[in-house]
Formats: structure tokens, C-alpha cells, sequence
């Protein structure tokens, strides 16, 4: 890939950037309240029956964050995933036009398909700015086999840690993806929001989605 076409288009991305995205504090507070009514807390044998204390033991596990190997709760866990996952650059990989079938594009393609990075369910990706990916479902999948079936302690332990903060993750592209700011760019070079306007340069651009077009407008300066 043209490494002067990316530098220019993340320069056009960034300088022109109009995304609403949430902040990393709200994916950390959404993916809190998301796991506290899930089936882990709802049914408390459920971890029980996989050899760990129940949710409300608030047990805690490696952080995979840590270089010391603080132990933190898995509350504490799927909430450092959820804002890790917006760091820079993973972040780029964050977006999918479902119409065009295209990640984020800004002339170039900027990263992967959000569901390709999240998901990897048609196979192991690396993004270009980004590296491998080791924090998918399918790796969250792996990292779960190694928690129940690794003979040490602190490789379980490790791996315990690991899935937790993979689920969130994955869990922060599912908020993402409910934002047409990460899903609405594929024609132009402006993110927008349904029925919203923004003035960029000398213009004033807007656009109108519908069940099956979307539109872009520039209107005269
Ligand atoms: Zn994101």
C-alpha cells in the first residue's frame, strides 16, 4: 500500500473529522452496565460451574494490561477492554459501510472491516497500522479453551484474564456499529449524521440516509 496516499488520508481524516464517537469513559460505562445484567449475573452458578467463584465474589484475574500481573476484577476487565480498543491505531479498524462492504476509506483504505478485526471469523487479520489481532472473538474463543484446559495455575489464570478483557472488546465494536458515524463515509470524504449538517471548508455538506441510498450534498458556499 502507498504509504504517501495513507498519510495523506489520515491527514484528511483527522483534520476533517466530524464523528461523533462515544468517549472511551461511555464504552467503559455501557460495557459495565452491559455485564451486569448479563447471564453472569442474572444466573451466579454459571461461573461456579467452570471452577470460578461466583460473579458477585468479584474474583479477580490477570490483567493482561499489567506488567506487574495485577490481578483485577472482571468488571475492572470488559471495562479496560472497552477502552482499550479505542486506542490509536486500533481505532481505525473500527468502521463498516455495510452498503459498499468497505472499512474506513478515505480515498485508501484506512484499516480492516470492523467485522473482520472484531470477529475474525473468516480467518487471522493483521491491519496494516495496527498489527496482528489478538483481541477477537475467535482469539476471546481461544483464550477460553486455554483458561479450562492449561495444567499451571497462573497460565489459567492468565488466560481468564485475557477472554474477559477480549469480550470487551468485542462487545465495544457492537456499540460502534449502532453509530452511523462508523458506518456512513463510503462516498465522501465526511462522516455524518442522520439529518445533521456541518460546515467543512468552504462548504456545507450533509447527507441523507435511507433504507437503502445514501446520499451526499454540497450545497453552494
Ligand atoms: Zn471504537
Amino acid at each position: 500500500m502507498n504509504i504517501f496516499k495513507i498519510v495523506i488520508a489520515l491527514l484528511i481524516f483527522f483534520l476533517n473529522n466530524s464523528v461523533y464517537a462515544y468517549k472511551e469513559s461511555t464504552h467503559e460505562y455501557l460495557s459495565s452496565n452491559a455485564l451486569n445484567i448479563s447471564a453472569l449475573f442474572v444466573d451466579q452458578t454459571l461461573l461456579s460451574d467452570l471452577g470460578l467463584q461466583s460473579f458477585s465474589n468479584e474474583q479477580k484475574f490477570t490483567n493482561p494490561n499489567d506488567i506487574n500481573g495485577e490481578k483485577i476484577t472482571i468488571n475492572e476487565l470488559v471495562k479496560n477492554g472497552a477502552r482499550f480498543e479505542d486506542s490509536l491505531p486500533r481505532f481505525l479498524n473500527h468502521f463498516y459501510d455495510p452498503i459498499n462492504n468497505i472499512p474506513l476509506t478515505v480515498g485508501v483504505e484506512l484499516g480492516l472491516r470492523s467485522t473482520d478485526w472484531a470477529l475474525e471469523d473468516n480467518g487471522d487479520v493483521t491491519s496494516a497500522l495496527a498489527g496482528a489481532q489478538n483481541y477477537s472473538y475467535k482469539e476471546a474463543m481461544n483464550y477460553f479453551l486455554l483458561a479450562l484446559t492449561s495444567q499451571a495455575k497462573n497460565v489459567r489464570e492468565q488466560n481468564w484474564g485475557n477472554l474477559f478483557q477480549t469480550l470487551g472488546q468485542v462487545i465495544h465494536h457492537v456499540q460502534d456499529m449502532a453509530q452511523p458515524d462508523h458506518t456512513v463515509f463510503g462516498s465522501g470524504l465526511y462522516c455524518c449524521i442522520i439529518s445533521k449538517t456541518y460546515v467543512r471548508g468552504s462548504g456545507l455538506y450533509y447527507c441523507i440516509i435511507s433504507n437503502t441510498q445514501i446520499s451526499y450534498y454540497k450545497t453552494k458556499n
